[in-house]
């Protein structure tokens, strides 16, 4: 038994660390901020609630199928690495509380053969996943592993198989899965349950990918750059939702398992005392209507978030393509319940407009709001969608990266989709991109907002020939609140406080956030079947004939 030493050196920048303070400060370098690796154990100590733990799994013994034999026997490989981990595979499970909430944790340790993926790690997602299925508790799984075992041959690979069996089938349940991404995640591991959970959360600087940097530098004949399949790649391609430091792993991780708490009855609402104003807005002109939509100093959909929702965690990525700045998809509280938010972000200034590409949403921010929506359906959380865009992007990348796809996705899934969807109306509607969003039980209309099959501007300068007709065509397509209530395409008018919500956010969300409560009230609890049923109806009234402005759910 040698004494551990009091000096450790940083393996990324070399700096000698003092250990003691280097382990409370969860093995993260303080210069350079590299997170070390941690064995199994470290994590779990790391991660549960204090004297939370319950007994670890740590599964059966591996046997040697193949009777595979490289420069060393398999069972003697297996011995060694069992001898120098204290594991008897590269994975261990057990059951614990984040800040009070149960969980059932997979935890995978790099140290046992790279990770490898054999039969044993396979009993033991498989275990994890059918207790949390059965039990309805959230699985974490923390990943680290090169990849499938090669010494248990084809029968390593068939774990992929079985593995995502298992993932499916909490899917099918409802039962919320996270994975926490840890250097390296590779291979079958990696295309299998670490990246078909609901939520890929990676620490800062671990890498993940199927095929391996230098395998692919040899096939390709070309250096790869140092940031390829990290973390901060992985989340600009949209592969991943987030990525958190491992110091605030348990705070993002609680805010995502409450999302499974039942509801508390909310905070107390007061009651909201409205405007003094209601009725007729009072700018009644059409193309002023649209100037005001467009006003910069209007709160963003990130504002309405910030003033009514509690605990929001934005999630990011399509997992397809990309991150589209231009729209926001997160979860949070509204007034004491899960609700899923998503809408379109313009911004206040220059830089954040072109940073958010003033609104206008990409191919892969709409296929990033459908995976929300289906997340949302898959945990029955209902959603409110924020609409305030000048339309979808219009651009070459985005009708090559399938824009009519993505809103025909977004539409036909909304058509479907089994739990309650609210969409509002809080600026500019501008036409697909914005009904996107807007196939909902309940469609409202902020006073100051507008919606539109084209913008004036761009219907003037069709039918017209000229932009200078866009007042008249503004007048002419009949795109504020009270034509809209009068065509029944929206169903309520919010009020905005004196002046428009510009003058005073905190009481445009606080108006707003009343609104939402009591229509979400409205349609909880719910009756999927009736409540698609009447969100069908609803759009099916749309015909030749005159609307009827009935709808029964
Ligand atoms: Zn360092």
């Amino acid at each position: 038994m040698t004494e551990a030493p009091v000096w450790i050196v940083c393996r990324q920048c070399g700096v000698r660390l003092y250990r003691k303070r280097f382990e409370q400060e969860l093995q993260v370098c303080r210069e350079c901020g590299h997170h070390a690796r941690l064995d199994a154990f470290q994590r779990i100590d790391q991660l549960l609630d204090q004297g939370s733990a319950g007994e670890m799994d740590f599964g059966t013994p591996a046997g040697d199928p193949l009777g595979f034999t490289d420069r060393m026997a398999y069972p003697d490989r297996l011995a060694a690495a069992r001898a120098a981990t204290g594991l008897c595979d590269a994975a261990v499970s057990v059951r614990g509380t984040i800040e009070g909430r149960p969980v059932i944790l997979l935890v995978m340790d790099f140290a046992f053969l790279g990770g490898s993926l054999g039969a044993s790690v396979g009993d033991l997602v498989v275990g994890a996943a059918d207790a949390a299925r059965q039990e309805r508790i959230p699985l974490i799984v923390v990943t680290a592993s090169g990849g499938a075992r090669m010494q248990e041959g084809v029968l390593a690979l068939m774990q992929m198989a079985r593995t995502s069996q298992a993932l499916a089938e909490l899917d099918e349940a409802g039962v919320l899965t996270i994975t926490i991404v840890t250097d390296p995640t590779f291979g079958g591991v990696a295309a299998s349950f670490a990246t078909q959970t609901d939520v890929i959360i990676a620490e800062p600087g671990a890498r993940m990918g199927f095929a391996g940097k230098r395998v692919i530098e040899q096939t390709i004949g070309k250096r790869l750059p140092a940031d390829f399949q990290t973390a901060s790649s992985l989340m600009e391609h949209g592969l991943i939702d987030d990525v958190v430091p491992r110091v605030r792993l348990r705070t993002v991780l609680s805010r995502l398992l409450s999302l499974t708490d039942p509801p508390s009855g909310g905070d107390v609402l007061l009651p909201v005392t409205p405007p003094d104003r209601l009725g007729e807005p009072e700018t009644s002109d059409p193309w002023q209507m649209v100037r005001r939509a467009r006003e910069l100093e209007r709160p963003t959909t990130l504002d309405y978030i910030h003033h009514m929702y509690d605990g929001f965690k934005e999630l990011h990525g399509d997992r397809v393509s990309g991150d589209c700045p231009a729209m926001i998809a997160g979860f949070g509280h509204l007034a004491g319940r899960p609700v899923g938010i998503i809408g379109q972000q313009k911004g206040h200034d220059a830089a954040e407009l072109a940073r958010r590409n003033f609104g206008m949403a990409s191919p892969a921010g709409y296929r990033k709001a459908a995976r929300l929506m289906a997340l949302a359906e898959k945990l029955r959380i209902p959603i409110i969608t924020l609409i305030d865009t000048p339309g979808a992007y219009p651009g070459v990348e985005a009708e090559a990266n399938g824009q009519m796809n993505a809103i025909a996705a977004s539409l036909r899934l909304m058509s479907g989709l089994r739990v309650p969807l609210i969409a509002v109306l809080t600026g500019e509607g501008g036409s697909g991109g914005a009904l996107a969003l807007a196939l909902a039980d309940r469609v409202l209309a902020l006073e100051h907002a507008v919606y539109s099959v084209i913008s004036p501007e761009g219907c003037a300068s069709i039918l017209w020939r000229s932009q200078d007709a866009a007042p008249t065509a503004a007048r002419a397509l009949k795109v504020t609140p009270s034509d809209l209530l009068r065509l029944g395409i929206v169903d309520d008018m919010v009020p905005e406080p004196p002046g428009g919500a510009q003058r005073d956010h905190a009481r445009a969300a606080e108006i707003l956030r009343a609104r939402l409560t009591a229509a979400l009230d409205e349609l909880t609890p719910w009756d999927s079947d009736a409540l698609v049923r009447g969100r069908r109806a609803r759009f099916a009234r749309f015909g030749a004939q005159p609307v009827k402005k009935e709808v029964s759910l």
